[in-house]
């Protein structure tokens, strides 16, 4: 099957996908960034579904309904905090990617979309998040039967010409 990696500029809150990803924080408690504006943009209803949840350990991710976007599905996933680069954090952070996306296909999305995790708030260096989010998608992809689509949506020109670059077209 030919699956598609694509770069978007824009809010991720208006893609129409099955599934959007939130950079969420492990008590699932909304915040600022990417995570405010899909809670603000959705309604209280993912918010109510966070709460039953509880919490979401770092790199771990789980789902919830989509309430008011666009996308049917919200899948929280939490970045880690960099903190220098000897703390785990490229292995939590590619196993944000490989875990959402294994949610996906366990719920049959087709097309999922990501932010860039941890590059806001959480302070992770741009390039080489963005290394590992496609080289973590390209191959858990691979091994993904559902999950046809994939879509990373950068809020900011730097990551959009970032990650244009690391899928190999300007
Ligand atoms: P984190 O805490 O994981 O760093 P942030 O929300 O602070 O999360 O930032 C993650 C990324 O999401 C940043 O690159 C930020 O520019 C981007 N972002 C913020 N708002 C939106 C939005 N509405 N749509 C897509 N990306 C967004």
């Amino acid at each position: 099957m030919n699956k598609k990696i694509q770069v978007i500029k824009g809010d991720i809150t208006e893609i129409q996908v099955d599934a959007i990803v939130n950079a969420a924080n492990e008590q699932l408690a909304g915040g600022g960034g990417v995570d405010g504006a899909i809670h603000r943009a959705g309604g209280p209803t993912i918010m109510a579904e966070c709460r039953e949840i509880g919490s979401c350990p770092t790199g771990q991710a789980v789902i919830t309904n989509g309430g008011k976007l666009p996308a049917n599905k919200v899948i929280h996933t939490v970045g880690p905090v960099w903190n220098g680069g000897n703390k785990n954090e490229a292995e939590l952070l590619a196993s944000c990617y490989q875990q959402s996306l294994l949610l996906a296909e366990e719920y049959q999305l087709k097309r999922v979309a990501f932010p860039n995790i941890s590059t806001g708030v959480y302070g992770y260096p741009k390039k080489e998040a963005a290394r590992i989010a496609v080289q973590t998608v390209e191959e858990t992809l691979r091994n993904l039967n559902d999950v046809e689509e994939v879509y990373f949506v950068c809020f900011d020109e730097e990551n959009e010409s970032i990650y244009k670059e690391w899928l190999g077209h300007n």
